[in-house]
């Protein structure tokens, strides 16, 4: 009798894997936005590019991922251990952005900026490694923003600065005076108030030449990094302090971990509840002065924010085009849909916006020292454009993922993970309404600055026209309540001009047209684009 056969149908009219591709010459917009902008090597990003696009890395996400860290608060015969476990993959994605530079490449040896173009380099690389792995990406923002709020205690950055610039990721548990690599994080929320810092209950005692810190973090997020930003109150106020995870004698610091945040996404990522025992910290920057010092760290993690959406969404505007240029529905491939392609175009057009505007910002972090200008641009449109992106990308997202159908909301797809990741980067280091606020702040702070930076954004009579109603906006009385408009607008006109700056003139013309001239509807696909912009599009986003 011949053997059951298993093989009941033909498998066809599926996508292949979106895999193995170079992340950076697939992507025109991006590649013209590093040649603009920087520019940076093409032959370096696209090495980086076709290293984090291989099945290789996908996997090591996928795996990070799937087995997520655990806190192991005791040993077994009940002495305190406070650490944290990950999978080998999280540890592989960590050696591979430190060996890349992700956490430091934007300093020189003494902890001063790198010259121009490291930041977009830098970025672009950023960029690419968030379409793959987002929640690693954590410690690696925060230990290269940390050098910047590091900057007001020269013989601590002195010390430290040597073995965060390391290539080598180090991720074993002793001193970090001891080790061959180290990475920073940082705790300010606490339960009482995450936005308003000033709430902190947090004490910070005086003790020779360091102090003791009692209280406690509701959120700090990857525990195991070596030194944490702290901030807590000192006998002249809020302050900012470093807090290592071992004292100077070698003995594990005071830093109880309580409990891992069970999260919707970032789930490679350990989040921690902590609280500290006379902890041992040393200050960083003036008592009194927390805020001011750790700001400098924060202004960089939220541009790390912005990168990373817009590489997420690009991640999942790759994955609807390749799909759909595959799968025929009707008889027909669903990229030749007049009603898909106009999704999809409309999506392309966003993610040529985002990606242009977030690499423009990072020529102003790259200029801003010696260029006032950039500097205005850098302080006012760091937040807007933390706002419009971060917020943009989880509808994105979700709208990416309904052009694979039910595939799309399947975890092998990938687009389940950036969905569940995307929320976050518009919620910490400074949420909606918060960035909001802090661009009004901007504003105040220097009006004449910030109306010559609109009056150079406005290069286009859409434009001109939108910040004329944002300019008002911004300086009235009701301003708080009309802020959310008023930044849309403001980031969506720099988005624009970024446009106008680095790609070819008929797509930024099409953006002007599409987002700030004709009506459109809240969803994708509504703005009436025209099939030859579709098609340009399309080309553009994903190479046939
Ligand atoms: C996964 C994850 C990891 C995190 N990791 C860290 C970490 O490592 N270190 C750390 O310090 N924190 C961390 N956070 C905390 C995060 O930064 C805060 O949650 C965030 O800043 C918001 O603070 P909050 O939760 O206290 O909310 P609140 O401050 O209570 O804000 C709630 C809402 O009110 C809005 N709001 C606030 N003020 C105003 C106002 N004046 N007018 C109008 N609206 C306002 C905010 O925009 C927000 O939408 C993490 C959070 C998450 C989700």
């Amino acid at each position: 009798m011949a053997a059951p056969s298993f093989d009941t149908h033909d498998v066809f009219n599926q996508s292949p894997p979106y895999r193995d591709v170079d992340l950076f010459l697939s992507d025109r917009p991006l590649q013209e936005a590093v040649a603009a902008f920087g520019p940076g090597d093409g032959a370096a990003l696209s090495a980086f590019g076709r290293r984090w696009g291989s099945a290789e890395m996908l996997d090591l996400a996928r795996l990070a991922n799937s087995f997520t860290p655990v806190l192991r608060t005791f040993d077994a015969k009940g002495f305190r251990r406070d650490v944290v476990e990950f999978h080998p993959a999280y540890h592989a994605l960590m050696a591979e952005s430190v060996g890349e530079g992700l956490h430091a490449s934007t300093w020189q040896a003494d902890g001063k900026p790198a010259p121009a173009p490291a930041q977009v380099e830098r970025a672009a690389r950023f960029y690419m490694a968030a379409q793959i792995e987002g929640g690693h990406l954590c410690p690696i923002t925060m230990t290269r923003a940390s050098v910047a709020a590091l900057d007001v205690e020269p013989a601590l950055l002195a010390r430290v600065m040597p073995v965060i610039a390391s290539r080598s990721y180090d991720p074993s548990f002793r001193p970090w005076t001891e080790k061959a690599g180290m990475t920073l994080g940082m705790g300010m929320t606490e339960k009482q108030g995450g936005t308003d810092v000033r709430a902190n209950t947090t004490t910070a005692t005086p003790d020779g030449d360091h102090y003791r810190i009692t209280g406690h973090k509701w959120f700090m997020s990857a525990p195991m990094c070596d030194a944490f930003l702290v901030l807590a109150q000192a006998p002249d106020g809020l302050t900012c302090f470093f807090m290592p995870r071992f004292r100077p004698d070698g003995s594990v610091n005071a830093l109880r971990l309580q409990r891992l945040k069970d999260k919707l996404g970032n789930r490679s990522n350990a989040s921690s509840e902590v609280e500290f025992a006379e902890a041992y910290a040393l200050r960083v920057g003036g008592e009194g002065r927390g805020v001011r010092t750790i700001i400098q760290m924060v202004q960089l993690t939220r541009l790390d924010c912005a990168i990373s959406s817009a590489g997420m969404m690009r991640m999942a505007l790759a994955q609807a085009v390749h799909h759909a240029r595959h799968r025929s529905v009707f008889q027909k491939h669903l990229a030749d849909q007049p009603a898909m392609r106009a999704v999809l175009a409309d999506m392309a057009l966003e993610v040529e916006a985002a990606t242009a505007l977030v690499m423009r910002l990072c020529r102003a972090f790259d200029l801003a020292a010696t260029d006032e200008n950039e500097a205005a641009y850098a302080r006012v449109l760091t937040p807007a454009i933390k706002y419009w992106v971060c917020k943009t990308a989880p509808a994105f997202i979700y709208e990416a993922m309904e052009c694979l159908g039910g595939n799309g909301y399947v975890e092998d797809s990938i687009l389940p993970r950036l969905y569940r990741e995307a929320p976050v980067n518009a919620i910490w280091e400074g949420s909606g309404n918060v960035m909001c606020l802090d661009v009004l702040r901007a504003v105040g702070r220097d009006p004449e600055a910030a109306r010559a930076l609109l009056a150079r954004l406005a290069d286009n009579d859409a434009s001109r026209g939108a910040i004329a109603e944002t300019g008002k906006i911004l300086t009235s009385p009701t301003a708080e309540m009309h802020a959310r408009a008023a930044v849309e607008r403001l980031a969506v006109v720099a988005a624009a001009n970024a446009l106008s700056q680095c790609a070819p003139a008929e797509v930024a013309d099409l953006f002007i047209r599409m987002r700030l001239g004709e009506r459109r509807g809240t969803m994708f696909g509504s703005s009436a684009i025209g099939d030859d912009n579709a098609a340009k599009l399309l080309r553009r986003a994903v190479p046939e």
